[in-house]
């Protein structure tokens, strides 16, 4: 090389230091000529093998380089006049007939006042880009691993401090990665949680990928929430430099937990406690009362006729309905009072702490708190219920003793009259016979004769006189004695047994006014009860017609008493209604007011009496409700051309404000209990 400057020798060791600076790279000093050309004063070793071109010996720039690699030069050189602190780029430079990429660096270098020199370095990248795109693919590749990670994922230093936070993090706790990275991870965790979260920490430095269930992680709102976090060590050159902590957010677990063990203790209509519950509550709660020589009363509680609703309101009204009277049941329920649904429309109350006294006021709070209407659909209810007491443990020690204790003594105020409490007793033992054995007794009642009729006299309030009667079944069984219509119609309902043994009656009603007929009495009228099944028969009224041809009675000396739930469809309703109108039998709506059905169908039906239920009857003297109720009863059925006959009538001034009232008739047990034939002939056939 030659130096044709008068410092060579500076810029010889210029050079020099910039050789050894570079030694692999290949580097060259040019000088610019006067005619911008440039000569290629220095290359070094590298630069000057790969360039150099057969038989040119040129110092001038176009001949030290092809032509087209010179061109490219030229054209960053000329820029380099506006980049003063050097230039950079990358260039594509054939190697061994591959293009490879070289990293071009451009500086001038002013050396004393001589004209400016052009150092240039090519450095070959093509290894370290391709390693370099190696590692970026590498880094992409896990760093998409983290960022796609639907769970939280954050990492932190040897410091324990946040290098890394994915996007996922801000949708948990909603902490954007900015603001938490340097942070300590530890200042995120919750006071309670810190102690398990080092030793976590602790063991994920020393290279152990663990989880740790319960910790709870601060939300940027300021609140705290359940996480499962699960570490795992950042592993460099057999080091721990770092850990990840997948920070998974665990409520809505947690809330599906809380639903399984909400849904399988709690009943899904009304939301109370479900017997599941009741048992395990009440084991607990008799082995407190049992260390603490405490009382604990069972209330079991069955609402009335409510399967009479269900039928007429529907199922969907019907559970609207049981809501309603749930959530008012459950208001008088509190620290030592529990409510339980037992099943479709039986409740119990466990009372803690209790006595006679405290169980008694209680019962009392639930009647009068039913006594108050219920509304459905801007309708309003009237419900009751009746309640059977057991007390531990005076009346069993076991769970299952004591329910079936409140469920006796419950069945024995159904059996009287409903709406009430009774307290266990001993005696109630005998009177609770087993269904299923009932059943089965029932099937054989009518050929064992174990069935007979009781009539009821209807009195006619203005004059006194009595010219029909109601027949109500009695069923006297050898095991277990008399059995009351409130016990064995249900069974019979249930078991279907009631179409036979309703057809029975109406034979034993024909065949008793036949023989009043034939000994030529004056005309009398019997009702019979129907039940619904039995009205729902399509041959109904033609059974009917056949009964009275058979034994040869007047129609009109018949009366078939329907309740309202029988005649839900209104179509088929109005048919066999007409059909029995036409056979020319009366036609009553038995226990009016209960069956919640619409008023309409009065107007539509071919309807003869109005049977006004008890329970409106009861304290019609002094419940001014019930007196409102009833005379309107009494009111539409007049205006609609029926006849009105109150039942349940016990008492002088029930008949006093019934007469009063305009009530044509009237029955009851101020009249007469029902009794047998004889009684009816002797006493009123004379
Ligand atoms: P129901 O048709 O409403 O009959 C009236 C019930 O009230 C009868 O009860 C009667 O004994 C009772 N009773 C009458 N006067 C009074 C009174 O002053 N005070 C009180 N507290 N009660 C009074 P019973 O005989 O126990 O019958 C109960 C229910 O069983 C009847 O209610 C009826 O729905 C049903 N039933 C009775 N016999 C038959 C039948 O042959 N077939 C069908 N399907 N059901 C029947
Ligand atoms: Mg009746
Ligand atoms: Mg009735």
């Amino acid at each position: 090389m030659n130096y044709s400057s008068a410092d060579a020798s500076e810029t010889r060791d210029y050079m020099h230091l910039f050789a050894t600076i570079n030694p692999f790279d290949m580097t060259f000093i040019l000088h610019k000529t006067n005619n911008s050309d440039y000569r290629v004063t220095y290359a070094n070793q590298q630069g000057a093998t790969y360039f150099r071109r057969e038989g040119k010996n040129s110092e001038l720039a176009s001949d030290f380089f092809t032509e087209d690699i010179w061109m490219t030069l030229k054209n960053f050189m000329n820029q380099l006049s506006t980049h003063k602190d050097g230039y950079k780029t990358k260039i594509f430079l054939p190697v061994y007939e591959e293009l490879e990429v070289f990293d071009l660096s451009l500086l001038l270098v002013e050396i004393n006042t001589q004209e400016p020199i052009i150092r240039m370095t090519l450095t070959n990248r093509t290894v370290e880009e391709a390693e370099r795109t190696k590692l970026l693919e590498t880094k992409e590749k896990y760093e998409s691993i983290l960022d796609h990670n639907l769970d939280p994922l954050v990492s932190v230093n040897s410091k324990g401090e946040i290098e890394y936070a994915n996007p996922a993090l801000s949708n948990s706790f909603g902490f954007h990665s900015h603001e938490v990275i340097g942070k300590e991870l530890i200042g995120f965790v919750d006071e309670m949680s810190r102690k398990s979260f080092s030793q976590l920490m602790e063991r994920a430095f020393l290279g152990q990928s663990i989880d740790l269930e319960e910790c709870s992680f601060s939300h940027r709102s300021g609140h705290f929430v359940p996480v499962y976090m699960k570490t795992i060590p950042i592993v460099v050159h057999n080091e721990v430099t770092g850990v990840h902590f997948l920070i998974r957010d665990t409520s809505p677990h947690i809330e599906n937990k809380e639903k399984l063990f909400y849904l399988s203790y709690h009943d899904h209509l009304t939301g109370l406690w479900n017997r599941r519950a009741l048992k395990e509550h009440l084991r607990e709660d008799t082995r407190f009362a049992e260390l603490h020589n405490e009382e604990i009363t069972i209330i079991y509680i069955d609402l009335d006729r409510f399967k009479l609703i269900n039928d007429s309101l529907g199922y969907n009204s019907g559970d609207e309905l049981l809501k309603r009277i749930s959530d008012r049941l459950n208001m008088l329920s509190d620290r030592t009072s529990k409510l339980y649904r037992h099943s479709g429309d039986e409740f119990v109350y466990v009372l803690r702490h209790s006595s006679k006294e405290t169980s008694e006021e209680f019962a009392n709070i639930v009647l009068k708190e039913l006594n108050k209407p219920f509304y459905v659909d801007h309708q309003e209810y009237f419900v009751s219920a009746s309640m059977g007491i057991s007390v531990y443990p005076a009346d069993g020690k076991e769970m299952d003793v004591l329910l079936k204790k409140a469920d006796q003594a419950l069945f024995y105020v159904k059996d009287r009259g409903r709406a009430h409490y009774r307290f266990y007793q001993e005696d109630m033992n005998h009177s609770f016979p087993n269904e299923a054995l009932m059943e089965s007794h029932l099937r054989r009642a009518i050929e064992m004769e174990e069935l007979s009729i009781h009539y009821q006299p209807q009195v006619d309030l203005n004059t006194g006189t009595i010219n029909s009667f109601e027949a109500l079944l009695r069923w006297n069984n050898r095991k277990f004695g008399f059995v009351t219509p409130a016990q064995f119609i249900p069974i019979a309902e249930e078991s279907g047994l009631i179409i036979q043994i309703g057809e029975w009656v109406i034979h034993q009603v024909c065949l008793q006014l036949s023989e009043w007929q034939q000994k030529g009495f004056r005309p009398m009228r019997v009702a019979v009860n129907i039940s619904p099944k039995q009205f729902k028969q399509e041959t109904f009224a033609h059974q009917i017609k056949q009964i009275l041809d058979k034994y040869g009675v007047h129609p009109n000396a018949l009366e078939v008493e329907i309740t309202e739930s029988a005649m839900t469809n209104m179509r088929e309703t109005l048919s066999v209604l007409n059909d029995l109108k036409e056979i020319g039998v009366v036609i009553s709506i038995d226990d009016f007011g209960t069956g919640y059905s619409s008023l309409s169908y009065l107007k539509r039906y071919p309807i003869d009496i109005i049977k006004i239920d008890q329970s409106f009857i009861r304290d019609i003297e002094t419940d001014t409700k019930n007196a409102a109720i009833a005379r309107t009863i009494i009111h539409l059925a007049h205006n609609l051309g029926m006849e009105v006959i109150a039942e349940g009538v016990e008492k002088l001034k029930q008949v006093d404000f019934l007469k009063e009232a305009k009530c044509q008739k009237a029955q009851g047990f101020y009249f007469s209990r029902p009794v047998p034939i004889d009684e009816i002939t002797a006493k009123y056939m004379s």
